[in-house]
């Protein structure tokens, strides 16, 4: 058969993750914990499914988790998103992405994205017969100039994919930036899909600039939850998508047929954990603890760290160790030192390579303290 997905391969944190365990490395590369989730959570799936949540759920998603991610997101942000709706329970963050893009994109389209970026974008984008049109942000800031995002402009732009705090670089979107996007898309009729599966991971008490603080985007935004990020619990693959009216009515249109509705006790079990705040309150903190620890583990080695703001992820330059591709480099550091890492040219259609690898930190201490002992030899 001819390749709808020509030139992409398997994804790079599947790679990794394999070789990580064929060579028995520790595993920094794809982002997941290595540690369990709260046990509370998982009593309360069990208690789900002797309660009888073994059905099918609602297809826009069960109403009591509907309700209160409504609550949720009202006490976080203060903005209200109607539950019957404006609010979709999806399978992870990806099949949001994926059924956003879906529901938008036409043959043709531009679809604005910045790299690195998080790696089921562009294929979604092509695959969809939409055009990727590219920003590629550069070390160490990777910081945005509007007015040259406004040079990707044309007839066709039909949306900008944001994603803060970021994947795979730890940057977040600053006022100044949501202020100068408002300014870039007036006037124009462009959607936004904004990946905020982050939001609560973000460091040194900032703030996370979610596009529905500002009602001129929030009217065209489709926004992005994952609660793998927020449970620690990346397997269990729920996330949601806020959207207004008009928007998220598209939106289940296609999730309807591409999934349907999503595991229902498992639902039931995070409405119930997610109405408790202080559930989830303080996983800011405890990420930017592992940040700390991390970077001060890596203080003294020759890997140079790059600011972290956000997400769960450390990226680092090696141009001091060597001058081998990112890709060699991670893999010759995973075989011979043993510890799996993600090159960032991986989130770069080009490839470009800035001689930056990601780590990992959401793991035990243990685990950071291992990794690093080894890193510190490289
Ligand atoms: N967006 C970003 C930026 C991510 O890093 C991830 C993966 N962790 C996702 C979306 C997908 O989220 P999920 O695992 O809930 O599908
Ligand atoms: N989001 C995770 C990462 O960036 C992994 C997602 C995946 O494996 N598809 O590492």
């Amino acid at each position: 058969i001819q390749s709808k997905l020509p030139g992409v391969s398997t994804t790079i944190f599947s790679v990794m993750s394999k070789l990580a365990t064929e060579y028995n490395a520790i595993n920094l590369s794809q982002g997941f914990p290595d540690y369990a989730c709260d046990p509370k959570l998982i009593e309360l799936v069990n208690k789900a499914m002797k309660d009888g949540f073994n059905q099918y759920a609602p297809m826009p998603g069960s109403n009591l988790l509907k309700e209160n991610i409504a609550e949720k997101v009202e006490k976080l942000y203060q903005v209200k998103y109607n539950p019957d709706t404006e609010i979709t329970v999806t399978a992870g963050g990806t099949q949001a992405i994926f059924t956003a893009l879906a529901t938008i994109i036409n043959h043709g389209d531009e679809v604005i994205i910045f790299e690195p970026a998080y790696d089921s974008y562009a294929p979604t984008i092509k695959l969809l017969g939409g055009i990727v049109k590219t920003y590629e942000l550069a070390p160490p800031d990777y910081g945005i100039d509007w007015e040259m995002v406004k040079k990707l402009f044309t007839a066709n732009t039909r949306m900008i994919i944001l994603n803060s705090p970021q994947n795979p670089t730890g940057s977040i979107l600053s006022t100044d930036d949501m202020q100068a996007l408002i300014k870039l898309i007036n006037g124009t009729d462009i959607l936004i899909l904004s990946d905020e599966v982050y939001e609560h991971l973000i460091y040194d008490g900032q703030k996370h600039e979610s596009v529905m603080l500002y009602p001129e985007l929030r009217e065209r935004s489709f926004i992005v939850a994952s609660f793998g990020k927020l449970l620690h619990a990346t397997g269990w693959k729920l996330g949601y998508c806020l959207a207004p009216e008009k928007l998220t009515a598209e939106f289940r249109k296609v999730h309807q047929f591409n999934v349907f509705s999503v595991n229902s006790a498992m639902q039931q079990a995070i409405a119930t954990y997610i109405k408790e705040p202080d559930n989830y309150t303080g996983i800011g903190n405890f990420f930017q603890q592992k940040r700390d620890y991390f970077r001060t583990l890596l203080a003294d080695s020759r890997f140079k760290l790059l600011p972290c703001n956000g997400s769960y992820f450390q990226c680092a330059s090696y141009s001091k160790i060597s001058d081998e591709s990112d890709k060699n480099f991670s893999i010759r550091l995973l075989k011979e030192f043993g510890v799996a890492t993600i090159p960032v040219s991986a989130f770069y259609q080009k490839g470009t390579d800035h001689k930056i690898i990601r780590f990992c930190f959401a793991k035990e201490n243990s685990t950071l303290a291992l990794a690093a002992e080894k890193l510190r030899n490289v």
